[in-house]
């Protein structure tokens, strides 16, 4: 057992929808959903796993969107301060995204979450750089990479932005390229870019998947559920079957976020 735990990639959605969202995103995927997307199941399952920590974010589909739900979020990491770092949506279509990242940097709010497939913009895209040179390097952008039925978010375009980009911390979801593993191997190892295990470790053998760790770099991998969609006790098994040393899962499962976010944990 870790001496902490943190999941890096959480979505939460107020009560209300919880459950729809949750049903919208598997039928989306086509993947079967574990829980609905609500703030007391992620305690809940958190409290059954020990999990002590969760980065808590959620998706602007459309621009009106955005500023509704950083309210949500920045009011569910202030009711849990001690649970939540709570990251930020924007949408590449939406207005006045600066004064946006402002706001959210003054509500407390620690990154920025993009998701090029729901959002409909590819990661290359003229509007998407304007995002890019806003945030710049304030704030960590964790953004959803691959999905082979969309070119979107090709984790060959992801590569493109990194180079173009030097200064943005980016986090690439999924291994940088769900459904599109190898893919991602090829053209994002050895970049300036940090990525995460989240729906990924259903596909990839133990061995494979301590490979990419290795290749993307040991401190550059953080633990997520994706959560409502994978059961933490299910992707924690996973990790335990790592043929990777104790340091190394320890990194993985919380001192790398730690580092990364600038977190105080001992
Ligand atoms: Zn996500």
């Amino acid at each position: 057992m870790a001496k902490h735990i943190i999941d890096s990639h959480a979505h939460i959605f107020p009560d209300k929808i919880a459950s729809k969202a949750s049903v919208n995103i598997g039928n989306f995927y086509s993947l079967h959903m574990s829980f609905d997307g609500s703030v007391s199941r992620l305690l809940a399952e958190g409290e059954k796993n020990h999990i002590d920590k969760f980065l808590v974010q959620s998706v602007a589909t459309v621009p009106d969107q955005v500023r509704h739900i950083n309210d949500f979020i920045a009011c569910q990491v202030e009711t849990y301060p001690d649970k939540f770092i709570g990251f930020a949506s924007l949408h590449p279509d939406m207005e006045d995204p600066a004064s946006e990242v402002e706001r959210v940097i003054s509500l407390g709010l620690k990154g920025i979450k993009l998701h090029p497939d729901f959002q409909r913009f590819a990661i290359d895209d003229k509007k998407a750089y304007k995002l890019y040179e806003i945030i710049g390097d304030r704030l960590p952008i964790l953004i959803h990479t691959g999905d082979s039925r969309f070119e979107y978010s090709h984790p060959r375009l992801m590569a493109k932005v990194l180079d173009d980009c030097p200064y943005l911390k980016v986090i690439a979801a999924h291994f940088g390229g769900w459904s599109e593993w190898d893919e991602s191997e090829n053209v994002l190892c050895g970049k300036n870019v940090w990525v995460d295990t989240s729906s990924s470790l259903y596909h990839l053998s133990p061995e494979k998947a301590a490979e990419l760790i290795e290749r993307f770099g040991e401190d550059r991998v953080f633990f997520g559920t994706d959560y409502p969609m994978w059961d933490a006790a299910d992707e924690l098994k996973y990790i335990d079957r790592l043929p990777v040393t104790d340091e190394q899962k320890e990194k993985l499962l919380w001192k790398n976020l730690c580092g990364f976010l600038n977190i105080d944990m001992d």
